[in-house]
């Protein structure tokens, strides 16, 4: 069991732990991006797209995704020379695409900087496992179980559990609290939260934030998440 922290400390420097919702999806085949992005986003997390290489680089570049699905194939650019771009200034993990199941292309793919690969046509509950997996690795974060007080978080099967009930979490609430875990005893601002659980089509001026933290305090308990009135969020 993890023990609890007793203080937010402010949350500059302190998020290399942070895990990560926030995906970019890299693929110009329309039908299969948008399912993968509706599949995606289903699984609550965030998800930006690019349908060439070159917008997908600059997009890889200019964010910190907590993961990207590359396709290799693709107009432009192909998914090896985004990747070996990418590889220059960035190690957020990817995940490639590839419709062709050779050996070559796997040797390829992890010599070029790949976390993994998945070979087309493929099942899209595995594609999550293995997303799930990659963001666990980068963000160090190996169990998969996260206590606090009398809240437990399963981390690989997304379920939550209070006083050992189970309590039905949203996609998005899940991941808000998810995020929030992994920081417990930091401050973790708005600005953190919408760059890293909502995607470029979600306005931070909204209040979709705030109902999400108003539902989880209904079903976690009200002091569970703390208010840093101006500054965002905390679970001490
Ligand atoms: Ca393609």
């Amino acid at each position: 069991m993890i023990t609890r922290q007793t203080t937010c400390q402010s949350a500059s420097g302190v998020l290399e732990n942070r895990t990560a919702m926030r995906l970019l999806v890299v693929e110009d085949e329309p039908d299969l991006l948008a399912g993968l992005v509706r599949a995606l986003r289903k699984q609550g997390y965030a998800v930006d797209t690019a349908v060439e290489g070159e917008d997908g680089l600059y997009k890889a570049q200019s964010i910190d995704y907590d993961a990207i699905v590359l396709d290799v194939m693709l107009p432009g650019l192909d998914g090896w020379q985004v990747l070996s771009r990418l590889r220059e200034s960035k190690p957020t993990p990817v995940l490639m695409l590839t419709a062709r199941d050779s050996s070559a292309d796997r040797v390829r793919g992890l010599d070029t900087g790949a976390d993994d690969y998945l070979v087309k046509p493929f099942d899209s509950a595995e594609l999550f496992a293995r997303l799930r997996a990659l963001i666990r690795r980068s963000a160090q974060q190996t169990r998969s179980f996260i206590e606090i007080g009398e809240v437990r978080i399963d981390t690989a099967s997304r379920t939550v559990t209070r006083l050992n009930q189970p309590v039905t979490l949203t996609a998005r609430e899940y991941v808000v609290l998810e995020y929030l875990a992994l920081h417990r005893g930091e401050l973790v601002t708005r600005t953190d939260l919408y760059e890293h659980l909502f995607d470029e089509n979600e306005s931070t001026l909204s209040n979709i934030l705030d109902v999400h933290v108003f539902n989880l305090r209904k079903k976690l308990g009200q002091d569970f998440i703390v208010t840093r009135r101006g500054h965002g969020y905390c679970i001490e």
